[in-house]
């Protein structure tokens, strides 16, 4: 068979879609990719490391994560039984729309926001609705009911706090979707710890409430690939249908057990990254920028006529940002996450340099 016939067997749905990249660069100071800048105590890798060498690596790792997931359950207030734990969100993300998308109408997503959710919706075969954010970033929550009441039975999904823009939905405004909404709503949470309206208490209310967390952000966990999420546990229990089983690993499974017994540390190093993303802002607000977008997560987006020579200058100086310019509304937008202390007072050395 020649090479193109084989390329045509591939759907063209997934032909069709931009590649999810990501420009590796080596950086001294990197602020691009939304992480939690402290790594882990090695006392803390020491227990994991002692761990995997004992436990056999030929045998498979549990069927259920019960120990995890009760863990999950005392942090989270959510029985085990509404709890499923995969590899990263976004392994979340794709179970949800595997198992929810064709009894749904239509998808409706915000935008500028997180682009998997679009990939995935598009990459699967649905249909989406975009709702724009308001001019100053906000969520536009009379869209969005719009929207999800034009068509019954929209999967909608939203994202708050919102990555690129750190906007976060209040309570009043989540409980008026709600009551529009006849669909199911996956509510990405990924950044919650930071700031914003923590939805778990509505998960009691409403039955078509979908919330998925992460290990990635302030659990300081982006290696492991640990994820969840949180439902109703007749809901949670359909889903888990479609799941592959061992989806997490022995390792990972153990870590994110281990990491859960030190909620205290990451309590303490969360306020320490909120006390820094809020010393950025003031000092971004400082700056000549266009654009200074409050932010309820561990980064802020700016926005500057001069993004392109900032992003380099940046670079050069060793600091890694995330140039989001790309995202529809987003022209001359950067996206910089909190860093260490250290790391954002040389962050602002270099800026307060290239604007002098
Ligand atoms: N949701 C949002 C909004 C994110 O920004 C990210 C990661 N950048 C994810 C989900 C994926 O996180 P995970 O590492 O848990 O797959």
């Amino acid at each position: 068979m020649e090479l193109n016939e084989a390329l045509s067997l591939v759907n063209k749905r997934v032909r069709g879609l931009s590649q999810y990249h990501l420009e590796p660069r080596e950086m001294l100071i990197k602020l691009n990719q939304n992480e939690n800048p402290s790594d882990w105590p090695a006392s803390i890798k020491e227990e994991v490391a002692q761990f995997c060498r004992n436990r056999p690596w030929n045998l498979y790792p549990n069927f259920v994560p019960d120990r995890l997931k009760e863990q999950l359950s005392g942090y989270t207030g959510v029985p085990p039984a509404g709890i499923i734990v995969g590899n990263g969100s976004n392994e979340m993300l794709m179970v949800l729309l595997l198992a929810l998308m064709d009894a749904h109408s239509q998808v409706v997503i915000c935008q500028p926001t997180f682009t998997i959710y679009r990939l995935l919706v598009n990459g699967m075969g649905g249909t989406e609705a975009i709702v724009k954010l308001k001019a100053d970033m906000s969520f536009d929550v009379k869209g969005i009911c719009a929207a999800v009441t034009s068509k019954p039975q929209s999967l909608l999904i939203l994202c708050s706090p919102n990555n690129p823009t750190g906007s976060a939905l209040g309570e009043a405004d989540l409980r008026t979707i709600l009551e529009a909404h006849s669909g199911i709503l996956i509510l990405d949470q990924a950044y919650v710890e930071f700031g914003g309206f923590n939805a778990i208490p509505l998960l009691k209310e409403f039955p078509n409430l979908i919330v998925t967390r992460t290990f990635s952000k302030a659990m300081a966990g982006a290696g492991l690939r640990l994820g969840y999420m949180l439902g109703k546990p007749e809901i949670i229990g359909e889903i888990n249908k479609i799941k592959l089983p061992y989806n997490i690993n022995f390792f990972s499974e153990r870590v994110a057990e281990v990491l859960l017994t030190h909620l205290d540390y990451v309590r303490v190093k969360v306020a320490e990254i909120i006390a820094q993303r809020d010393i950025l802002y003031a000092f971004f607000k400082s700056l000549p920028l266009e654009n200074v977008y409050p932010s309820s997560s561990n980064f802020i987006m700016v926005r500057s006529k001069r993004k392109t020579e900032l992003f380099e200058h940046l670079a050069r100086s060793g600091i890694l940002v995330r140039d989001v310019s790309k995202y529809p509304m987003l022209e001359n937008c950067l996206r910089i996450n909190a860093g260490t202390a250290e790391e954002n007072q040389a962050l602002q050395k270099v800026m307060k340099e290239f604007f002098k």
